[in-house]
């Protein structure tokens, strides 16, 4: 809150009210009188004011306007650092040159399946090897996930394979299990304003994978990564997965739109995951290669062996010859935006 501007003929006693308010907040002003328009400059920490309390001096009498320059993020803004935060994940960095391909099935279901798909996504040059042991499902009937055992088999797929892992937490009692086994904890969707999961992950210093929330704008994201930075840990990566709209054709609208967005606004690395943005597989390589041409850093996305077969997500997964020759296709389009796959 930077800029406060003043109604027209706002009498002097209002103006003193809004200064003495803003000075019992440490700050200081500086006005300046124009031929319409009287506008409080406000200088001090600003990031410090509070929505609420910026919403009170948006209802002062005499405030016409309130502008706020400095964004209500702080640390996850571009303004406070300026360089591309580069997350070390392994051996490999994310949101340097080269972009990431996370690959994998929706869900763990068992280690001959997962293990074959780790072995196609490896071959086809993925680096992160992506599978949910903790389900998120509409549907209380539908596949949970196989917890710590999921885990152990996305583990053991790392070492056998040589791929990092990802995959999802849930729940804060789950933190210790998942953080024992994996290289990237993944917030999803439904858990983006989870405040205390946020701050439990961002006591750790475990890369974070923030999925993009159900409904989210753009600045609640932001916030919630706040959460996370907050407490210390630096290394969140960004998530776009589709967001609800009134369209129904597709099961989500995947917004590419916040992709050179945020890379203006923030210095924290951004994904794309065009499985569940469409959830139609055909869909999945045209959003993964404008992913890439809009700037993303890296991308999720979902591969399963026998798709109709698959527990979960299957009918927005990549069958393995998809996504060999979807990679192909990536590739000269990271080098025709100056990055590497
Ligand atoms: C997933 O990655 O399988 C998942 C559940 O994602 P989201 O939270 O984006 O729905
Ligand atoms: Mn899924």
């Amino acid at each position: 809150m930077d800029i406060i501007v003043l109604e027209p003929g706002t009498p002097e006693s209002n103006v003193k009210n809004i200064i003495k308010k803003l000075e019992s907040k440490g700050l200081k002003t500086h006005i300046s009188h124009g031929t319409e328009r009287t506008i409080i400059g406000v200088i001090g920490d600003t990031s410090k004011v509070t929505e609420d309390e910026e919403a009170a001096i948006r209802a002062m009498s005499g405030v016409e306007n309130v502008v706020r320059i400095l964004k209500p993020f702080k640390l996850a803004s571009r303004d406070f650092k300026k360089e591309n935060t580069e997350i070390k994940v392994r051996d490999l960095v994310i949101g340097g040159k080269k972009i990431h391909v996370m690959a994998g099935p929706c869900a763990v279901e068992n280690r001959a399946i997962l293990f074959s798909i780790a072995e196609k996504v490896k071959a086809a040059g993925a680096t992160i090897l992506r599978g949910g042991a903790f389900k998120p499902r509409t549907s209380p009937y539908s596949f949970q996930g196989l917890g710590e055992e999921g885990l152990k088999y996305l583990a053991e797929a790392r070492e056998r394979y040589g791929l990092a892992i990802v995959t999802e937490l849930m729940d804060t009692k789950d933190i210790d299990i998942v953080l024992k086994y994996t290289d990237i904890i993944q917030i999803g969707a439904r858990n983006m304003q989870n405040f205390k999961l946020l701050l439990e992950v961002g006591s750790t210093n475990k890369p974070v994978l923030l999925k993009r929330g159900l409904s989210a704008t753009i600045k609640e994201w932001l916030m919630s990564a706040e959460y996370i930075l907050s407490r210390g840990n630096q290394n969140v990566m960004l998530c776009e997965r589709g967001i609800r709209t009134f369209e129904t054709a597709t099961r989500n609208t995947l917004d590419l739109s916040a992709v050179p967005l945020l890379k203006q606004i923030t210095h924290l690395p951004i994904v794309v995951d065009p499985s569940h943005g469409v959830g139609k597989r055909d869909l999945v390589p045209p959003m993964a290669k404008a992913a890439i041409a809009a700037g993303a850093d890296a991308l999720m996305i979902e591969v399963h062996t026998n798709p109709e077969e698959a527990l979960s997500d299957g009918e927005q997964s990549l069958k393995p010859n998809t996504f060999i020759k979807l990679m192909s296709e990536l590739k000269p389009i990271a080098e025709a935006v100056n990055r590497e796959l």
